[in-house]
């Protein structure tokens, strides 16, 4: 059964420098063709799932928000009427202050998203300036105050550390500000440089610096303090929410369960089978709507390929993957599968066993591409 539901929207107002995502701009004149294509391939996939209901819905980006009121209202209503979706079903959009007024906010709500994740990024404008962000701390602020006022209780920031010119105390403002502010969800991410990117290139040629090692340092300890003196649990590696606020959609990737894609670039996986849609979006639609198939890669995993992600994925918890629930799904004893190399983890400490569960030990979790490596 797939119970996630996941709608990638490319357009975005600007492309931020340090972006590998599958994100375009200045095909407005795309928009509308784009999400006639998006609900017929919504209405196809509804046709062909077991109707079980979905218990998430993520409309991610790219920036879903710059997408008009209407239609955003479109997509939404093409989900209502395809799947079975409940008054408990998690319905998610990626926002970005810069695309969002108290209008959308209100239609939104109305239209039956009850989750919204901004990408503020950081608090600070002269680093949201230097990564390419269109938006301000202030304008940043005011989205979440008026998200609140329109009547969203459920709210998650993204935030990266790590930037260039970043300082552990730019951080630690960063951080203080986005708790100030009542959320209940917090994703926290360091900066990756992608291969490719203005960024990189800014870097390679020294125009930018990136922190060093050990102020990154620094700021891993700022945020555990910060998070948790403001009652955020780490249950991610890079996510923290308030009691009861996990995004239930990023647990569905993270326990390796079935989801469906639709748009342009977007993975499905179902039954065992991964399908990549094709990424440019225009070649997307030209697919759709020519009765073609817009799949450009399919895989299906091996079971004990599947096994593995599934521990992998699992370990990025901090709870750890379900001993019961991947001998009940595989079938597979984990000692018995990983023999020596997983002895040796749980003889160096990077691994543990707690209530069922294999996770990272407190050792262990600065370390977890290694151990990650080491089990895949
Ligand atoms: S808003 Fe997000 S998807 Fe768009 S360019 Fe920036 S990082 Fe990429």
């Amino acid at each position: 059964m797939t119970s996630s539901l996941y709608i990638h929207i490319p357009f975005c107002a600007a492309k931020c420098n340090y972006c590998s995502f599958n994100s375009c701009v200045g095909l407005e004149s795309l928009q509308e063709r784009y999400v006639k294509v998006v609900c017929s391939e919504l209405l196809q996939g509804s046709a062909r799932s077991e109707q079980e209901g979905l218990t998430t819905v993520f409309l991610g980006g790219g920036t879903p928000t710059l997408l008009s009121t209407s239609l955003l209202k479109q997509i939404l209503s093409m989900c209502f009427s395809s799947f079975i979706i409940s008054k408990d079903t998690e319905i998610s959009i990626e926002a970005n202050p810069g695309t969002v007024d108290r209008d959308k906010l209100t239609s939104l709500l109305e239209n039956g998203v009850n989750r919204l994740s901004i990408g503020v990024q950081s608090f600070n404008d002269q680093e949201l300036k230097t990564i390419g962000r269109i938006h301000s701390a202030s304008e940043a602020i005011k989205i979440v105050e008026t998200a609140k006022e329109v009547g969203f209780n459920n709210l998650s920031l993204d935030l990266m550390y790590g930037l260039p010119g970043q300082s552990a105390k730019s951080w630690q403002t960063s951080l203080e500000v986005a708790v100030s502010l009542g959320v209940k969800h917090l994703s926290l991410y360091q900066l990756t440089v992608e291969e490719q990117t203005p960024l990189e290139s800014l870097i390679r040629r020294e125009t930018l610096q990136l922190p060093e090692d050990n102020e990154i340092e620094v700021m891993d300890e700022i945020t555990a303090e910060c998070t948790a003196a403001a009652g955020f649990s780490q249950y991610e590696i890079s996510n923290y929410a308030q009691l009861g606020y996990q995004s239930r959609h990023n647990m569905t990737y993270w326990e390796n369960r079935d989801y469906f894609g639709v748009g342009a670039g977007a993975v499905s996986c179902i039954n065992g089978t991964r399908r990549k849609n094709i990424a440019n979006p225009e070649r997307y639609c030209c697919l759709l709507e020519t009765g073609q198939s817009t799949v450009i890669e399919e895989e299906t995993l091996e079971f004990d390929a599947s096994f593995r992600e599934t521990v992998i994925m699992g370990l990025r918890l901090n709870r750890g993957v379900s001993l019961p629930i991947l001998e009940k799904r595989y079938g597979i004893l984990l000692e018995k599968y990983y023999g020596k190399v997983l002895q040796q983890l749980f003889t160096d400490g990077m691994l543990e066993k707690k209530a069922g569960f294999l996770r990272l030990s407190d050792k262990g979790r600065p370390f977890a591409n290694r151990v990650m490596a080491e089990l895949v």
